[in-house]
């Protein structure tokens, strides 16, 4: 789940964690992986997103995690299920997935104590071209990102790289007003971070920060709007978007990535009715 753009964070409510912590995240995002692996094994046309959630509640609590969204600040499902036009924050519901759908998958769980939370774009069987370009460069351009999530930097560093690679290399819109975000013992802590920024600004990063990088990519415009359940997030020129998430903590050198897309992918190529994304090269 994203976070809403606070205005800019000064990095001063910034909790560190201790490697012990991290590694209780690292389970927590295990988990988080695990169901986002579960739903891309039962993706296809004709599912609909209340289905898919249902099962990945199962799959969580059958894990011993709780479903982090469930609840949070009245969200009503485990997943957040985003399709199309929709960027994220979707609530599961009874419309059944087309051939040519693009599906946001966002997944969070806490398990003892810590929060996990990760995020996929899955696309159908009949996705075309354009669409498939622009899932395989916000995935790369997480990683982007992520290469950037070392300590001695600052937020604006990961901040720029997603923009500029998105923006300035591609052809394609940023949202502004949801972000990426600390995370612990909370699902969403200080410090905001944007998708969108300048190099050198922001909080300085230290080894032991965890943060939950989420660039969310238009096709389109950058602009959005919110529907008026409260939630679900469209883009304004109704193309369609993507949305890829891990959970990071900052280190020296290397980020360590606690969330692990290869479960994902794995169930992703023994599902026909799901298309393979890889980041672009
Ligand atoms: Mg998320
Ligand atoms: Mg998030």
């Amino acid at each position: 789940m994203a976070g809403l753009f606070s205005g800019g964070s000064d990095g001063k409510k910034i909790f560190y964690k201790t490697d012990e912590e991290i590694e209780m995240m690292r389970e927590a995002n295990l988990v988080v992986s695990k169901t986002l692996a579960h739903v891309a094994s039962i993706l296809k046309p004709g599912i609909t997103g209340q289905e898919i959630d249902k099962a990945a509640e199962e799959f969580i609590r059958d894990h011993h995690g709780r479903p982090a969204f469930k609840g949070y600040n009245g969200f009503p499902s485990s997943l957040c299920v985003s399709y199309n036009d929709i960027v994220v924050h979707g609530i599961p519901g009874n419309r059944e997935f087309r051939d040519s759908d693009v599906v946001s998958v966002d997944c969070g769980v806490e398990l003892n104590g810590f929060f996990g939370d990760a995020a996929f774009t899955f696309a159908m069987p009949e996705v075309d071209e354009p669409v498939m370009e622009l899932l395989r460069v916000t995935y790369a351009s997480l990683y982007k990102g992520i290469e950037q999530a070392v300590a001695g930097k600052r937020v604006g560093d990961i901040s720029f790289a997603i923009q500029y690679y998105c923006e300035r290399e591609h052809p394609y819109g940023i949202v502004r007003e949801l972000v990426g975000h600390g995370i612990g013992r909370s699902l969403h802590e200080d410090p905001d971070v944007p998708n969108y920024g300048k190099r050198g600004k922001g909080p300085l990063m230290q080894s032991g920060l965890v943060i939950a990088i989420e660039p969310m990519v238009n096709l389109g415009a950058k602009e959005v709007y919110q529907s008026n359940d409260g939630w679900t997030i469209h883009t304004k020129d109704r193309k369609p978007s993507a949305h890829y998430e891990h959970s990071v903590a900052v280190r020296k050198g290397k980020a360590d990535i606690l969330s692990d897309h290869q479960y994902i992918l794995d169930a992703i190529k023994n599902n026909p009715s799901v298309k393979e994304v890889s980041p672009k090269n």
